[in-house]
């Protein structure tokens, strides 16, 4: 393994390695809410707690903090899966919050028969108004001396539904004049009348985040818990609560914070991704605009650039943003090595080799990746007619435009050299056709010496009547500003681009005729594409992934 310095989160597992803390006893977990799909943020705390158990050899939980029906939905749940798996990692226990309801109630009763919880009756707002200031100390509720009889009582009819929302919570009995908010008599459960997807109604009062975070924590013996910053303060909630039930002999789970992950030109946040797609910004989570991680996989990022990227950034102790170039980086040099060399033609001219026998054809062998000798090659058919790209064309240009012009050469990638003679104009002036000739001899690997004849420019090419006529989608970022939900004064809605998504005809060579879905290639001089999910054989559908070089550069 290379030397990597570590990062402060290693830092603190090396320290309670030193202090003791036996290796066999790590163990982390990655502890989703199944209430939306999963982001880009979200991979680099896939990439840290997975990182962690592959290099200290130690189990990793994928734990769904699923204790708000309201929010929650299977199809998540399904989502982060295949999300977390497609990334390439495995958990050791697919785990569930609900799945410990039983558990926390009961520990809930222990801590009412200590005098430790209480059943609040009042409003929210009442309760608020309590709560006091960082500065000013809290009032205590008028039931927080309730007997615990009274306590057990009402907690159990809360259980069996026989109050509405709202009408009463449990509270931990703490402090209401500590100096840390969350401490003045936290709330522990409160009354849903909802269906939750995996107990159904088997319960109508829910445990709160803080309440059940830790103890899940605790009860799969997690030893390190991470978590991002605005969690700092419920620390000293979460090591109360797991003080009273914490038994000397397990593993006390340790919760530390590290800073969230913001990438420019996007939102990373579940509620507002969430209405992207309700709102038909977006067509789905899926959208390839998206940050999210199906949304980078349609648009054919790759797991590899995705983990380079997480593992580049790093682990932080304060919040900063991003550049999504740099993620975009990552996915151009992992496509460099990996993705097949093809060719297309976006934006089409015609060009007629007038020396080209018509009704003749000939099919040319071409590398398939420079960049990996295992790669081979293949067939592409050359014929009279073919389209270049329009901008690959000029009647005049000066001498730093290495493309075709009149009267000068350029070589077709894989094929002949050809020369512009003539063209010929619509009404409105538009270059409708380019009519050349080209060199017989001059082959690309034919060996003869015209084939190795320098001319400046290589253009890419398809053959008219083989190619196949394609759905392009370009993409463009989601937001036009760099950090659209950090402004006071606006929402993050006003920033979107309006220009986000582009679909154009394109031409593709025809051995793409046989790709699959998610298949990637990078199409010569033009960027990476891929197949998307909504493409049949009747109508191949190519996202852009990203350019061959950084266009958004200075
Ligand atoms: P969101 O606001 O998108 O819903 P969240 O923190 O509420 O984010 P969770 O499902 O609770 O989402 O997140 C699971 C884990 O991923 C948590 O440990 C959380 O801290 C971490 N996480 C979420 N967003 C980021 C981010 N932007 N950068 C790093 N880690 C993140
Ligand atoms: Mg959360
Ligand atoms: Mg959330």
């Amino acid at each position: 393994e290379g030397e990597k310095s570590l990062n402060f989160i290693e830092h603190i597992i090396e320290e309670d390695l030193k202090n003791g803390f036996s290796k066999e006893d790590l163990r982390f977990r990655f502890p989703p809410e199944p209430n939306g799909y999963l982001h880009i943020g979200h991979a680099s705390s896939i990439c840290l707690n997975f990182g962690l158990g592959l290099r200290y050899n130690a189990p990793v939980n994928l734990r769904f903090d699923d204790t708000n029906p309201a929010k929650e939905e299977q199809e998540y749940v399904d989502a982060i899966k295949k999300d977390v798996s497609w990334l390439g990692y495995k958990w050791e226990h697919e785990c569930f919050a609900s799945d410990y309801f039983q558990k926390l109630y009961d520990w809930a009763i222990f801590l009412i028969k200590q005098n430790k919880a209480y059943v609040d009756s009042q409003s929210s707002d009442a309760m608020a108004e309590q709560k006091g200031t960082p500065t000013t100390p809290g009032v205590a509720s008028p039931f927080r001396n309730r007997s615990v009889e009274e306590n057990l009582d009402l907690f159990q009819r809360m259980k069996n539904g026989e109050f509405k929302e709202g009408e009463h919570v449990l509270r931990a009995k703490i402090d209401m004049t500590s100096s840390n908010m969350l401490m003045r008599d936290p709330i522990m459960y409160r009354i849903l009348h909802k269906a939750h997807h995996r107990t159904n109604t088997d319960w109508c009062i829910y445990p709160m985040y803080d309440w059940t975070h830790g103890e899940s924590d605790y009860l799969e013996q997690v030893s390190h818990s991470f978590c991002t910053l605005e969690f700092a303060m419920h620390r000293e909630l979460y090591d109360w609560f797991l003080d009273q039930v914490y038994d000397e002999s397990k593993t006390r789970p340790k919760q530390r914070e590290f800073a969230r992950r913001n990438l420019s030109h996007t939102v990373v946040s579940k509620r507002k991704l969430l209405k992207l797609v309700e709102e038909g910004v977006v067509k789905s989570w899926d959208d390839p605009r998206m940050p999210t991680i199906s949304g980078m996989r349609r648009r054919g990022f790759t797991p590899e650039s995705i983990r380079n990227f997480a593992d580049t950034i790093g682990i932080a102790k304060r919040e900063n943003l991003i550049d999504v170039s740099l993620l975009e980086f990552h996915v151009r040099e992992h496509l460099n090595k990996i993705a097949p060399r093809v060719m297309g033609v976006l934006d089409p001219v015609k060009v007629v080799i007038t020396n080209y026998p018509e009704g003749q054809e000939e099919w040319l062998d071409v590398e398939n990746n420079p960049e990996d000798p295992d790669s081979g090659s293949r067939k592409i058919p050359f014929s009279r007619e073919i389209y270049i790209e329009k901008a690959d064309f000029r009647e005049e240009a000066n001498k730093k435009f290495f493309r075709l012009k009149l009267g000068k050469e350029v070589r077709l990638k894989g094929a002949y050299i050809i020369k512009a003679e003539s063209c010929t104009k619509d009404t409105d002036g538009n270059i409708t056709e380019i009519q050349c000739t080209y060199d017989t001899l001059s082959k690309s690997g034919s060996g003869t010496e015209e084939s190795l004849r320098k001319v400046k420019g290589t253009l890419h090419w398809v053959s008219v009547q083989h190619a196949i006529e394609s759905e392009i989608r370009l993409y463009d970022r989601l937001f036009t500003d760099e950090s659209p939900d950090t402004h006071k004064d606006k929402d993050f809605m006003e920033f979107i681009n309006p220009d986000s998504l582009q679909v154009i005809k394109g031409f593709v060579e025809p051995s793409l005729k046989d790709a699959n879905i998610g298949d990637r290639f990078q199409f010569q001089r033009m960027g990476y594409f891929n197949i998307d999910t909504d493409s049949t054989s009747e109508n191949l559908v190519f996202n852009k992934t990203v350019g061959l070089r950084d266009s958004w550069a200075k």
